[in-house]
This record gives C-alpha cells, sequence and structure tokens, in this order.
C-alpha cells in the first residue's frame, strides 16, 4: 500500500525550541492514520497535519477501552544519523497485543514502513542533545459506534510523534519505589503480557497512593499471592545479587519489554550471570539485610535503566546500595544508549 503525503503549513513545521521539554505534550505537525472496517480490512493510510479526530460517542473504546499502544524512540546519532532501536519487537507486541483484544493485526513490515516515513518527514524534530529523542507513539482503537459488548468492526490506527528530553538532565537519580499488597497490576490469564490501554488505567490508584507516601514508583506483586515481584511503575525490574542478574521470570502477567530482553541478551558482554526465575519480596528483603543484594533497576524505553536506591515495605524502609546508582546499571546504561546514539558498535543490529 503506497502511504499518501498531505504536508502540513510551513510555519508549522519548524521545529521548536527543544529546551525543557514536558514529556507528551509536544507533538509534531504531521500523524499517520489509517482505518479499517470489514469490507475493506487496513485501507486508506495516510501522513496528514497533526490535528483532532472525530469519534462516535459510542465508539467501543470509549466504553469497553478496546485499545493497545505501543511506545518506542528515534535517536540523533552521533554521527547524524537517526536510528531506531529493535523497532521490529515493538510491531511484532503491537501485534501480539492486537490479538489479545479481537483487535486485526497489522502487516509488520507496513507499520515498520509508516514509522519510518513519518519519523523521517518530521526528522527535524529530533532532538540533537545526547539522552534526548523522538518519541513514537502507535496506537489502535475499536471505534464502532455501538454499546453492544463485543469487538469493533471498525477500528483505527494512528501514530503520533513527541520530541522528548534526556531522562537524566542532571545525571542519573536513583528512584524510590513503594511495594503494594493491596492493589494488582495484572494476574494470570488477564491483560498483563500486552500494551492494553485498560492495564494503564487499573494502575493509576496505586500509583497516586505511592506518590502521596512520597515515593515514585509502584512494585508490583503478583495478582494470585501477593508474594512474588512482577514489575515496577512501567518497567521491568532486576536485581543483582553477588555476581548475577536476576529478573522475574515472564509468567503470563509481565510485559515482555524490550529493554529487559537486551539487558538479558547484554549481560554475557558485560561477564555477568543472568537468570530469568520467580523471585519472591521476601527474598529481595533477605538479600537487602545479608548484604547480597547489590543493586536493583527498573528498564523500560523511557529510562533506558532505572535504579532503585529505597524500598518501602510493610511498614519499613530499605536502603539499596546506600541510595547510590550502582556499578552494572551505569555500565547497562552506557551500554544502550552508547548503542542507541551510534557511539559504538551494533553486533547484535539492534539499531535500524
Ligand atoms: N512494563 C510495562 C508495564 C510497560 O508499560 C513497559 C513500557 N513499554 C515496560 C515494562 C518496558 O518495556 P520496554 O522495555 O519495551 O519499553
Amino acid at each position: 500500500m503506497e502511504i499518501e503525503i498531505r504536508l502540513a503549513p510551513e510555519e508549522k513545521r519548524m521545529a521548536p525550541n527543544f529546551e525543557k521539554l514536558l514529556f507528551g505534550r509536544v507533538f509534531t505537525p504531521h500523524m499517520f492514520i489509517m482505518e479499517y472496517n470489514c469490507d475493506q480490512g487496513w485501507h486508506s493510510p495516510r501522513i496528514v497535519p497533526f490535528s483532532n479526530i472525530e469519534i462516535h460517542p459510542a465508539a467501543i473504546v470509549l466504553h469497553y477501552a478496546q485499545t493497545i499502544f505501543e511506545g518506542l524512540k528515534a535517536y540523533y546519532g552521533v554521527d547524524g544519523k537517526i536510528r531506531l532501536f529493535r523497532p521490529w519487537e515493538n510491531v511484532a507486541r503491537l501485534n501480539r497485543s492486537a490479538e489479545r483484544l479481537c483487535i486485526p493485526t497489522l502487516n509488520s513490515e507496513f507499520v515498520l514502513k509508516a514509522i519510518k516515513t513519518l519519523v523521517w518527514l518530521d526528522k527535524d524534530w529530533i532532538p540533537k542533545q545526547k539522552g534526548s529523542a523522538l518519541y513514537i507513539r502507535p496506537f489502535v482503537f475499536g471505534t464502532e459506534g455501538s454499546l453492544g459488548v463485543k469487538p469493533s468492526h471498525e477500528y483505527l490506527f494512528i501514530i503520533i510523534l513527541c520530541p522528548v528530553s534526556a531522562y537524566y538532565e542532571e545525571g542519573f537519580n536513583p528512584i524510590k519505589i513503594y511495594v503494594t499488597e493491596r492493589y494488582v497490576r495484572a494476574f494470570p490469564g488477564g491483560t498483563g503480557d500486552v500494551k492494553a490501554g485498560g492495564n494503564y488505567a487499573a494502575s493509576l490508584k496505586a500509583q497516586e497512593e505511592a506518590k502521596k507516601a512520597g515515593y515514585t514508583q509502584i512494585l508490583w506483586l503478583d495478582g494470585l499471592e501477593r508474594k512474588y515481584v512482577e514489575e515496577v511503575g512501567t518497567m521491568n525490574i532486576f536485581f543483582v545479587f553477588e555476581d548475577e542478574l536476576i529478573t522475574p521470570a515472564l509468567t503470563g502477567s509481565i510485559l515482555p519489554g524490550i529493554t529487559r530482553d537486551s539487558v538479558l541478551k547484554l549481560a554475557s558482554i558485560l561477564g555477568l550471570k543472568a537468570e530469568e526465575r520467580r523471585i519472591s519480596i521476601d527474598e529481595v528483603i533477605e538479600g537487602i539485610e545479608k548484604g547480597k543484594l547489590k543493586e536493583c533497576f527498573g528498564t523500560g524505553t523511557a529510562a533506558v535503566i532505572s535504579p532503585v536506591g529505597k524500598i518501602f515495605y510493610r511498614e519499613r524502609e530499605y536502603l539499596i546500595n546506600q541510595g547510590q546508582t550502582g556499578e552494572i546499571a551505569k555500565r547497562l546504561f552506557d551500554y544502550l544508549t552508547g548503542l542507541q546514539y551510534g557511539e559504538i558498535e551494533d553486533p547484535f543490529k539492534w539499531t535500524l
């Protein structure tokens, strides 16, 4: 399918001053859009000036949350080249999310072409400072105007772009996390292992309570027993015990993060053993108390690596690595951002 391009007026296409960008508030002048209906399938792909969209008040997405999304970034390299990081993994995950929510899947090659065409058209909006990037948000939702609870017969697939500032403008800031036993993010058989909009709506209450208590993120435990660690905020989580890197195994209620997978694949290069297995909150606390747990960090597209300095669990606060950023978190951050900004050779062929 050919992508029709309708350009925004010249005055709207000038890139803004990239200082102090609030995440997700500034959008580039263009967006990609295409529609689905049962007769035509996915059709009419086009890039148009960024604008509001009109949908039916009974659109299924507004009532029953039939919506999925992805998040990835385009980086402006030290060599002036624009790079995407493992974008085919995001497209594959988008289609897994689609299947889970009864949304018609998309042709992966075509989605990649749509992302690239849009990013390259708005390439002047990629901030050049290291650490900053262009955030890419593809999403799909059911638009049929019908209050029956069933999969929509009509959909929109849209891609929008936001320039974003460096996550760590003043260097690494270890986060403080709050273990909740009251709320769960996901459970076996649910939608926690895909990027469904409803997962995020359901997580807001716990996140607000953590914030009120003075913590940055929630540490999610498993939905059945509230015993095993699953994720931290909207990131996967890693622990360093002695010289071993441990992350919760993908048991069906954890999102398979692309950064998580990259860290697992990088471990051996950095001389670390890595293991995916269930890890209980009791094992984490005992590891801290006995001095065996050296580091803890979250992984995700937004921050890449986010060191954890404090954990609050059952009325007590525990310090990890004296609240400082650990050596391994730093090395992983440097390596991954080195690949993303073209500073080091890419032996995995992860960048496009
Ligand atoms: N878990 C959740 C719930 C997320 O929303 C994200 C962000 N996509 C992640 C983990 C990290 O995934 P990735 O490394 O692919 O960004």
